[in-house]
């Protein structure tokens, strides 16, 4: 029963807008279950009727004039009780209590809500514009509650005899593949623009390949490149640029090239044709736009302890409060007080590496030590706790327990394709770079003319 439930959710809700044409009560549904065989996955034949009539309204995919009104079938309407759902805009100034209460709830009621659970607590955030749907019964105590979090979230909560039963659900975008080409004659920013790429997709584009070019240095007039990329559209409209899925880069005498690839583990990596990673295991800077200040020295004279001792990190001068990323994936091994350094994370990263940040304001959110980070993953702020005589970002680099200096210590290469993978990698690859190859030639074909 509960897979056929959660294929016809998803039925449901890939229908477009105006294809909800009825509901059917609950019983109409559980037969319709036992008639459908279970091991087909897709039911063809008009499952457009079938609905769920829970006490949850016209969804959001149905006639917009039905809104708000239970259900659509006069048969229907007689076998469920009749909510009552309620649509509130929320004007500026608004709060939920204030809203809920307009509408007959009572304070305790409001408070008991949103401190059922984590994802109701967020409703103390809706702002203006935000719309929400409530049902209450008729004492007036809720009995749903639906709020459209953005044009494809939203969160359903539902009373039942247990308390608040909560879910959030996110649309999925409609994707199309896009082609777009340009070579350099003055910057990549204005090929790319002309090639009617945006912002996001060229800070994509320069991030794939961050690695292995400067761009800023690297760039020559005649390097060229190559882009397949998403457009995402919802019911039927453009709203927005997804993800580059594979681009290739010509720079001087150079061809590079990546696809984008989801593993199994779930992560997305960046991989050449051979299935070896675009990225290095580790960024070299922790700190954006800092100044170094002091450099890796086995015999500087410490500035507050005014004796030779050893630097063995680089320090980096930030203002107090600039965020500090990791600089590798990995655990947390410590995070808290030490000594002259104040506030300090460390890092360890697999068996070899290890990664030290010091004099921190403030550590992010969340970190502690036994948790997971992602490179580039925001740990905590510069500071100057510690011995400091100013803000600044003291940084370590460790490879087997040695001290290395952080500026020049060669980074591994990260991990590519597993060899369980490496099949699937190569057909899917393979099938990008034929689809590139195709609008390669339109594209030119289309420049003829
Ligand atoms: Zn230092």
């Amino acid at each position: 029963m509960k897979p056929f439930l959660t294929r016809l959710f998803r039925l449901i809700s890939s229908f477009p807008r105006g294809h909800l044409l009825a509901t059917v009560a609950l019983f109409g549904l559980l037969s319709a279950a036992v008639i459908l065989p279970t091991s087909d996955a897709t039911p063809t034949a008009q499952p457009a009727v079938v609905a769920l009539s829970l006490p949850r309204p016209a969804s959001r995919e149905a006639d917009p004039e039905q809104a708000g009104t239970p259900a659509a079938s006069p048969e229907a309407v007689a076998e469920e009780p009749a909510i009552d759902w309620r649509e509130i805009t929320v004007s500026p100034g608004d709060t939920l209590s204030r809203l809920l209460q307009a509408q007959g709830v009572s304070p305790g009621e409001v408070h008991r809500l949103v401190t059922a659970d984590k994802r109701l607590a967020a409703l103390t955030n809706i702002r203006p514009g935000d719309v929400l749907r409530v049902a209450l019964n008729d004492d007036n105590t809720l009995a749903a509650l639906e709020h459209q979090v953005s044009r494809i979230k939203s969160l359903h909560a539902e009373r039942t005899e247990d308390g608040w039963s909560v879910r959030e659900e996110e649309r999925e975008y409609e994707r199309q593949v896009r082609y777009a080409q340009a070579e350099i004659s003055d910057s990549l920013f204005l090929a790319a623009q002309r090639a009617g790429m945006t912002d996001n997709l060229i800070m994509q584009l320069v991030n794939i390949f961050a690695w292995d070019i400067d761009f800023v240095l690297d760039i020559r007039q005649g390097d060229s490149f190559q882009v397949l990329y998403e457009e995402l559209f919802l019911d039927g409209e453009q709203v927005g640029t997804g993800n580059i899925l594979m681009a290739e880069f010509n720079n001087r005498d150079r061809k590079l090239t990546a696809f984008r690839y989801e593993t199994q583990e779930g992560s997305t990596e960046f991989l050449d044709i051979a299935g070896n990673s675009l990225r290095r295991e580790f960024i070299r800077t922790p700190v954006e736009f800092a100044r170094i200040s002091s450099r890796f020295n086995p015999n500087r004279r410490h500035p507050v302890l005014n004796t030779i001792r050893a630097h063995r990190g680089v320090d980096y001068a930030a203002p107090t409060g600039t965020p500090i990323r990791a600089t590798g994936d990995g655990r947390v091994e410590f995070a808290g007080v030490r000594g002259g350094y104040g506030n300090v994370v460390i890092i360890r990263h697999g068996q070899q590496y290890s990664t030290l940040y010091a004099h921190m304001n403030s550590f992010a959110r969340g970190i502690r030590s036994g948790v997971r980070v992602r490179q580039g993953q925001t740990i905590g702020t510069v500071g100057m706790t510690g011995l400091a005589t100013g803000p600044h970002l003291h940084y370590e680099f460790l490879v087997n327990g040695v001290h290395r200096d952080p500026l020049t210590v060669k980074l591994p290469k990260a991990r590519g394709i597993a060899d369980n993978e490496r099949r699937d990698f190569l057909v899917y690859a393979n099938r990008l770079r034929n689809q590139m190859a195709l609008h390669a030639e339109a594209f030119t074909l289309a420049q003829n003319f």
